[in-house]
């Protein structure tokens, strides 16, 4: 969460939020923006609701803010597609 760092001015893009657009193969585009503050509270709410995984369809039980160069947007999972992305993703 550091601001240092140049290029003020620009929307700053979380590289992991890219990373995992591009792993999933979903486009900002199609994920719902975020609405209001970004905080522990929007993702309490958004996970109360019950969303689609965005690989699987299953009800989502993880949500992550992505923050794409379209401006934060919803990234919901399922447990299962959840520990899948974190596995993949760390493996590269
Ligand atoms: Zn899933």
């Amino acid at each position: 969460m550091s601001a240092s760092g140049s290029g003020a001015g620009r929307p700053r893009i979380n590289p992991a939020a890219a990373g995992l657009l591009a792993f999933l193969a979903v486009h900002a585009d199609l994920l719902h923006p975020v609405r209001g503050p970004c905080g522990p509270e929007a993702i309490e709410w958004r996970l109360a609701h019950a969303h689609p995984c965005l690989r699987c369809g299953a009800i989502a039980m993880v949500a992550y803010i992505a923050g794409t160069e379209r401006g934060p947007r919803w990234l919901d999972l399922c447990r299962s597609c959840d520990q899948w992305l974190r596995a993949g993703s760390a493996a590269g």
